[in-house]
């Protein structure tokens, strides 16, 4: 028996068209591990569950609140790659230091794609957790060549629908991916010696001027009073700000 993360990570290089002679030398595993896999996972009847696969192409029902969480991990971490046969990988980086967070990704990528299984490759330093479907680009229609913050990234109405519904959800998924929450120590000369005083903020930071246009709105829903304290980076210091993304962010764990 191979562990199952080995089993996942042979079939998504099958699925990228690998050859069963190297993807065996990757993975480790014997030429015909691989092959019975491969084979298995096509004859497993993933043409019958073709059927309700998608929200968008086959009217499945879509679990909205995950899907505002996603879509913020995606702007933030995310990208997606077509391999063999138009089947896609979406895939989102998540920090070692944060094996929280990296359960949250996983629950939302299952709870949006609930016929396709989550895996996860190990990288130096952060794990990419991935999920394969024909059908990521129909979720998030933004996947495009190039960087994030050197195309235009727009959303369609539905998903400003969702994102709209659901903005604390949204706005968790950018700032689990792209933003932190820190404490602030300041220090204040007082008559005998100093004091310090700490104070909760949070921080998000990204290139892309349209997903900070995102992020701002989103925050705008929320009632929570944000400034750019860079121009790369959203600020949310005031006291009451703070409290208030706590009800829907919270530090990373
Ligand atoms: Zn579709």
């Amino acid at each position: 028996m191979y562990p199952r993360e080995t089993v996942e990570l042979a079939k998504l290089l099958s699925g990228f068209g690998a050859l069963d002679r190297e993807n065996a030398e990757i993975c480790g595993v014997s030429i015909s591990s691989v092959r019975h896999w491969r084979r298995g996972s096509r004859r497993s009847g993933q043409g019958r569950r073709e059927v309700a696969r998608c929200p968008r192409c086959h009217a499945r029902d879509l679990d909205e609140s995950a899907y505002g969480y996603l879509l913020g991990l995606y702007l933030g971490d995310g990208h997606i790659t077509k391999g063999r046969r138009d089947v896609y990988a979406l895939s989102i980086k998540c920090c070692d230091a944060w094996p929280g967070l990296r359960d949250q990704t996983r629950i939302a990528l299952s709870a949006v794609m609930p016929t396709s299984r989550v895996f996860s490759v190990a990288r130096p330093g952060c794990t990419e957790i991935k999920s394969t479907s024909k059908h990521w680009p129909c979720l998030f229609p933004q996947h495009g060549p190039g960087r994030k913050h050197q195309r235009k990234i727009e959303l369609e109405p539905w998903q400003e629908e969702i994102v709209s519904k659901h903005p604390g959800d949204f706005a968790r998924g950018l700032f689990h991916s792209d933003g932190c929450r820190l404490i602030n120590r300041v220090r204040r000369p007082v008559k005998n010696g100093d004091r310090f005083y700490e104070y909760p903020r949070y921080l998000f930071v990204n290139m892309s001027a349209d997903i900070h246009r995102l992020c701002g709105e989103a925050l705008d829903r929320l009632g929570v009073a944000w400034r750019f304290s860079k121009p790369t980076t959203i600020s949310v210091a005031r006291r009451e700000a703070v409290a208030r993304l706590d009800e829907f962010v919270g530090p990373k764990y």
